[in-house]
């Protein structure tokens, strides 16, 4: 019998869950809205009936590993507990495994979000070559996640890989997290916009005060417009995009030498604006970065390249997850 896992990618927006096999081939998925001003329960109840709606279409064919979920936010793997997530009101504590488990009679493991999509590219996208390997999500903030030797790598509290709150500019912009000059304040979906907005105000970008007139928020890919067609304002905003990258990756290529740093995230289909600064601050900064341009022959070389999977990354490493993480002690006994 083949076997499969249950991947449920959580977020603040969007809510995915998928049925996903030993191949990373999707077999099954439904996507739905989190509608957190609906509350935590009827949340909790869609995701629970979404899992046994897909476990009962493959159980005659297919024997189910368990279920694994990404969360947006800081997790208490221990306890099995979200501990808080900004993007999830009321969710706080929310003793996710226990319930989940209760609620639906198999093995659940939780993850944070930025984590899965880590797994998931080491599994089917940019990493699928190496063990090892770190990945940015350049999103609404700024997220981060190891894989090392195959697996997520927590730290002692499991809050390794906030890499949206490393130092990049020394009291820089102020930042949610009590620090200043984070990577999050310069290199998101959030900082662009904020950077974008003073362009327009400015008088400095006739592009951008125009494409604010359809797009209120001005996301990144209205800023990467603008910057396509030359402007010089929202040109300036992803080199500063690339330059704050490129001071991040120094530092943890320098500490790690990993060999691969993978960029993820909305932000990221900018690549072609922010990667030109990006690779000249990790060449002027990083001794390790440039050794390995010398050794690029010997295949040992620090590779910095665009995520692969898009939006599929958190969902697919979310599945990924009882495949790698509990062996034989998985359990399935799946409560109609
Ligand atoms: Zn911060």
């Amino acid at each position: 019998m083949d076997e499969f896992a249950i991947g449920v990618d959580l977020g603040g927006t969007n809510l995915r869950i998928a049925a996903v096999d030993g191949s990373g081939e999707i077999l099954d998925c439904v996507d739905t809205l989190t509608q957190v001003s609906q509350g935590r329960e009827a949340t909790v109840a869609r995701l629970t009936d979404a899992v046994r709606f897909i476990c009962h279409k493959f159980s005659g064919t297919h024997k189910l590993l368990g279920v694994g979920v990404g969360l947006p936010g800081i997790i208490d793997l221990e306890a099995g507990t979200l501990h808080s997530a900004a993007n999830l009101p009321g969710w706080n504590d929310y003793p996710a495994r226990e319930d989940l488990e209760a609620k639906l009679g198999v093995t659940v493991i939780l993850e944070n979000d930025a984590n899965c999509a880590a797994l998931g590219e080491k599994w089917l996208g940019a990493g699928r070559d190496v063990n090892d390997l770190c990945m940015i999500t350049l999103g609404t903030g700024v997220g981060g996640g190891f894989v090392v030797n195959g697996k997520p790598w927590h730290g002692v509290l499991g809050m390794a890989g906030e890499l949206g709150h490393m130092t990049v500019i020394p009291e820089g912009a102020p930042c949610g997290c009590g620090n200043h000059g984070c990577l999050e304040q310069y290199a998101s979906a959030g900082a662009i916009h904020r950077l974008a907005s003073e362009a327009a105000d400015s008088g400095r970008s006739p592009c951008l005060a125009q494409a604010r007139l359809t797009d209120p928020e001005l996301s990144a890919r209205s800023v990467h417009t603008c910057a396509s067609t030359g402007d010089a304002a929202a040109i300036e905003i992803f080199h500063a995009v690339g330059k704050a990258l490129g001071i991040a990756l120094a530092n943890l290529i320098n500490a790690f030498n990993l060999p691969r740093y993978i960029i993820g995230g909305g932000v990221a289909k900018a690549w072609d604006q922010f990667s030109p600064s990006m690779f000249h601050e990790l060449h002027e900064r990083s001794i390790v970065f440039r050794a390995g341009e010398q050794a690029k022959r010997s295949h040992r070389s620090t590779e910095v390249t665009p995520a692969l999977l898009q939006d599929r990354a958190g969902l697919l490493g979310a599945a990924r997850l009882p495949m790698i993480m509990c062996g034989t002690k998985c359990r399935n006994s799946m409560v109609s």
